[in-house]
């Protein structure tokens, strides 16, 4: 024994750590655990259904398919009469077609010319594909070499039986659910109503799209990218614009956005030292927790109600807008929205650039995710990671997720990133 090395402490390593900040994963945790779904639904017609919640389980009332049927062109027949090596001649006594069924039954030395999707004719169990056989004028010749029983056959009820849940509630109706219910016959379903957010901008620096900008000013693009990840999640959103840093407008558009909606979203004035009125109205006018996250971009969070809407307080940045929104807004609003979640995968790549990061907080830098030649994932940094930098969301398709420890990542190293894809809408 050497004796044990003391671990140095080396103050340079720490400026980034706080010991009174929040891990994300705490903060997630005690946002979805506080936020509840919602209650009350409608039924509307099966195509207006896209994109919406399904609020009961969608039990088939027939089976799918709704009879056994042929999966190729050919000639349906009995395995029984074709079991052996020799070549077996069968009389061709009829025709199945997709919608149009051979009614009668089939006896043993006989078969039917079958199509894809018609019904397989009592006494069939198996279809021989046409390229196998040899048809002369009413007979086939075949072997049993060639077909099994069941071959090319789709049974009944494989892929819905009756009475067994198709679609369950929860289960965000996509184009294959549109498909799987309209194979049903359902018509109409009921969803769950849309969930109302409110939002808006806090901030006198803020100009909307369309006025002016004067000394000091910068056009408002969080009530953009919120309005879009928004909508795209199929939220029933309410924009009520830039409100001014002035104690009577941010009490007025709070009591105003809490009466509206299920759910308020602002964006700015929850930094400490802020020179607003957010947290003030706040403290007066719901129960907001102002939490110092360690993460990085996107520090700053309030988290509670106001009345009885669910109150989030984002940071100002319009990156931190989109990384605070995604990492814990969009899944507290999908259980609201009674949606079952999964969440979004991580996958890991090799980075191509150096990533750069101190130690501390948790960074969810933007990068461009890969596959190289060889069949590797690979992402690069889309450069530089300043929170105001909205072209790196613009840019990237990938975040990439640097644990609180991580001191960054030379080219080669694996890093996690979540995509865009699992993660967006
Ligand atoms: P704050 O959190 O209010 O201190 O804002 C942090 C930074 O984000 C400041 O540079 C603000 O000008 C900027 N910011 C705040 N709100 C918006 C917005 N709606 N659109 C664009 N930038 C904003
Ligand atoms: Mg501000």
């Amino acid at each position: 024994m050497t004796g044990a090395t003391p671990i140095e402490f080396d103050p340079s390593c720490m400026d980034e750590y706080d010991p009174n900040s929040l891990p994300v994963e705490i903060a997630i945790l005690s946002i979805n655990t506080a936020v509840k779904p919602i209650a009350g639904f409608e039924r509307v017609a099966l195509r207006s259904a896209l994109g919406r919640i399904l609020a009961t389980d969608v039990a088939s009332h027939i089976d799918v398919p709704t009879h056994t049927n042929s999966a190729m062109d050919g000639y349906a027949l009995a395995s029984a009469d074709i079991d052996t090596e020799e070549i077996v001649t069968l009389k061709v006594v009829g025709t199945s077609w997709a919608g149009r069924p051979y009614l009668e039954p089939v006896n043993s030395g006989e078969c039917v010319r079958i199509m894809t999707g018609a019904v397989l004719p009592e006494g069939t169990d198996s279809v021989a594909i046409q390229e196998k056989v040899e048809r002369v004028n009413d007979v086939v010749r075949v072997t049993g070499r060639e077909v099994a029983s069941g071959d090319n056959v789709r049974d009944a009820g494989e892929d819905i039986q009756s009475g067994a849940v198709a679609v369950a509630r929860g289960c965000r109706i996509g184009p294959a659910q549109l498909g799987l219910l309209a194979s049903l016959g359902v018509a109409e379903v009921d969803v769950v109503r849309r969930l109302r957010v409110a939002f808006f901008s806090t901030g006198d620096e803020l100009r909307s799209v369309g006025e002016t900008l004067d000394v000091g000013t910068i056009y408002d693009s969080n009530r953009y990218t919120l309005y879009g990840m928004l909508t795209e999640l199929g939220a029933h959103v309410i924009d009520m614009g830039v409100v001014r840093d002035t104690r009577e407008d941010v009490e007025a558009a709070f009591a105003t956005a809490a009466a509206c909606a299920d759910a308020v979203i602002t964006s700015g004035g929850v930094s400490v030292g802020d020179a607003d009125f957010v947290k003030e109205t706040l403290e007066k006018a719901g129960e907001v927790n102002f939490w110092k996250i360690a993460m990085k971009p996107g520090r700053p969070l309030a988290f509670g109600s106001v009345g009885n809407a669910v109150f989030f307080g984002l940071p100002g940045n319009p990156v931190s807008v989109m990384v605070t929104y995604y990492q814990f807004v969009q899944a507290a609003l999908k259980r609201m929205m009674g949606e079952t979640t999964e969440a979004p995968p991580r996958l890991r790549a090799r980075t191509a650039d150096t990533l750069k990061k101190r130690s501390g907080r948790m960074e969810f830098q933007r990068g461009i995710l890969r596959r190289t030649a060889e069949g590797e994932l690979q992402v690069s940094t889309t450069g530089a990671q300043g929170s105001g930098i909205l072209t790196s969301m613009h840019e990237a398709n990938c975040f990439v997720i640097l644990a609180p420890e991580s001191e960054g990542a030379a080219p080669g190293e694996w890093v996690d990133v979540e995509p865009f894809n699992g993660v967006v809408g």
